[in-house]
């Protein structure tokens, strides 16, 4: 039995007619930039996450990038990132030229430690950025105090937490601004590039549509020197669909969440743990071994594929060279790296392919 890493051919299956009508309305609408879709999906997600407002970029990147830029981020200030996140928390930090300083995980949860935050805070931080990684929300509430204690903006990087929720409130605004991906991958996919900004503050809101959008609210009159980051109407239609079965989907994915942590418990092997008040998205489902690439090859050998997230921590990338951001920085970081593997999980996958994960990874020796 084969069992894929994602198979994104089944949310199309399950949702074919739908998607099909409504990529059919955009195409002979002649409406191709902004327009009605993206109003209405932009409206439509503000209210899933419970925020005032949402505003459409391109991507994930340009929608934290857009958020620091907001925020009046730049040379000179510092913001506060997690040491173990996707490259792209970090690409946007030192896009707007502001410094990164990093920070290690809590090592039982992987998410921003509250305690490291407080050492790491200087008279030029301007933000925290906490990451929901792995669609596990982080502690926010020490998060939030620490940062009106010492006036400092949150931004959080939810770009895998899609209805996730932090003591009984969806992700979305419990931070100043919020930073989605809708790469399609991600627990709201669009089939193609996408990204969205949610915020309850409508000057914040206002000034991510005028810089993605030219750093223009009126034509060819240009306030600022903007970037062009808009999502795209084909994708905001998709995307459309498929918010309608995001709780369905999400639920599918806790299901499986499940599954996998009665069955492999007591093993060699630590599972995601989740403190209370938490919901995760289930975006991904990240175990940690010691013997973790050996046991990646016995699953590949039974046709199940994995995926790691991520190998590399992003101070020892090729990328952040030039840094002085040398091995045994990040301690944690590194130690964690080569023990992480995410099995396969998802709301297109069969019990039986859960169940041979399960066996597979129980006959490991
Ligand atoms: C996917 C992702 C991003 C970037 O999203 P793109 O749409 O691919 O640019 C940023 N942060 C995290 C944590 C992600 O997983």
């Amino acid at each position: 039995m084969n069992v894929p890493f994602l198979d994104l051919t089944g949310a199309y299956e399950e949702l074919k007619p739908d998607i099909d009508s409504a990529v059919l309305k955009v195409l002979s609408s002649g409406e191709y930039i902004l327009g009605k879709e993206v109003d209405l999906f932009e409206n439509e997600y503000a209210r899933f996450c419970g925020a005032r407002y949402c505003v459409g970029v391109a991507n994930g990147l340009d929608a934290i990038l857009l958020s620091l830029l907001a925020l009046g981020v730049g040379p000179g200030d510092e913001v506060i990132v997690p040491a173990h996140t996707f490259i792209a928390t970090w690409f946007a930090v030192t896009r707007t030229g502001a410094t990164l300083v990093p920070v290690e995980p809590a090592e039982c949860t992987y998410g921003l430690d509250p305690d490291r935050i407080q050492d790491a805070i200087g008279n030029r931080t301007r933000v925290i950025l906490p990451v929901h990684l792995y669609g596990q929300p982080v502690d926010l509430d020490p998060i939030l105090k620490i940062a009106r204690t010492h006036g400092l903006s949150v931004l959080e990087d939810a770009a895998q937490a899609h209805g996730s929720a932090y003591k009984g409130r969806r992700i979305g605004s419990h931070g100043d601004i919020v930073a989605w991906s809708f790469y399609p991958g991600k627990n709201l996919g669009a089939m193609g590039d996408g990204g969205a900004v949610t915020t309850d503050d409508p000057g914040l809101a206002d000034r991510i549509r005028v810089l993605g959008n030219y750093g223009s609210s009126l034509k060819y009159l240009h306030n600022v020197q903007g970037m062009n980051s808009r999502l795209d109407p084909l994708q905001a239609a998709i995307l459309r669909i498929k918010l309608k079965t995001l709780p369905e989907w999400n639920e599918r994915r806790r299901r499986i969440a499940g599954i996998y942590g009665s069955s492999l418990s007591g093993r060699e092997m630590l599972l995601p743990f989740v403190p209370p008040g938490i919901d995760p998205s289930w975006h991904l489902y990240v175990v940690r071994h010691r013997e973790r690439d050996r046991l990646r090859q016995h699953l590949l050998e039974a046709s199940i594929t994995t995926l790691i997230h991520y190998p590399v921590p992003p101070h020892l990338q090729p990328a952040y060279r030039d840094r002085n951001l040398a091995a045994g920085r990040f301690p944690i970081s590194e130690r964690i790296a080569p023990e992480l593997l995410s099995l396969p999980i998802g709301p297109h996958f069969r019990d039986e392919q859960i169940r041979h994960v399960i066996d597979t990874i129980l006959q490991f020796r």
